[in-house]
């Protein structure tokens, strides 16, 4: 069994107990790594660069369900939007007008998860409580077409404290089922809490985790 094998059966058995699912986060390697996954009947890869996206979509199996989990700009929405599984890192309403309007065009239904500001770092991107609920708001008056919100992503602080990082994934757990009370029509697809990455899968597994974002453990380290 090769390394990548039996770091991979390890860690796909955790989360299975978990009842969550893995997303093997494949960007910046070589799509020779994603087909040793593949033969071992993975299906689910996370990429955060368009172009690099596309690319691996138009050479790798069809059958590849693909996850885009970073920062998604408007004018690139186009691209993916014909074979995207899973947009993880929603966070204005401008974006999600974009994918819906990307979706129709396509003639595809696709699936979202509104980001969540968790951690303690400052950062541009992740919803708060209040601009949550204006978006909800919004979509109520005009409700998506082509798009399905299906639960919430959040990345917590990176640090060593535990208990810090547990407190931040909790509150991604209280902001999905603050939703999911408010969300008319979605309840049944709203399921998904996207946490969890090398460094604290089993915090986030513990607090709830649905889907979590796995590269350097899987992959090696990074090096672009
Ligand atoms: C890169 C990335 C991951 C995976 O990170 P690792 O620490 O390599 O597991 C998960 N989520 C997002 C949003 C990422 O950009």
């Amino acid at each position: 069994m090769s390394e990548t094998e039996k770091v991979y059966q390890e860690l796909n058995t955790t989360i299975s107990a978990a009842e969550a699912q893995l997303i093997a986060v494949s960007k910046t390697h070589p799509q020779e790594r994603i087909m040793e996954l593949y033969e071992l009947g993975h299906r689910d890869f996370g990429e955060n660069r368009v172009a690099e996206l596309v690319e691996k979509h138009e050479a790798l199996p069809k059958d590849i369900r693909w996850h885009f989990i970073g920062h998604l700009q408007r004018n690139k929405v186009k691209a993916i939007a014909p074979f995207v599984h899973l947009i993880h890192a929603v966070d204005s309403e401008r974006l999600l007008r974009e994918i819906d309007k990307q979706a129709k065009a396509a003639d595809r239904k696709i699936s979202v998860l509104l980001q969540f500001h968790i951690a303690e770092e400052a950062s541009k991107y992740g919803l708060d409580r209040e601009k949550a609920g204006a978006l909800i708001t919004s979509l109520k008056e005009k409700p998506l077409t082509h798009t399905t919100i299906s639960g919430v992503m959040g990345m917590a602080t990176f640090t060593d404290d535990e208990a810090q990082v547990t407190a931040e994934f909790e509150s991604l757990a209280e902001h999905f089922k603050w939703i999911q009370g408010t969300i008319p029509g979605q309840s049944p697809e709203f399921r998904e809490i996207s946490m969890g990455m090398s460094g604290d899968y089993p915090l986030a597994l513990a607090a709830g985790s649905t889907l979590v974002r796995v590269g350097s453990l899987l992959f090696g380290q990074r090096y672009t």
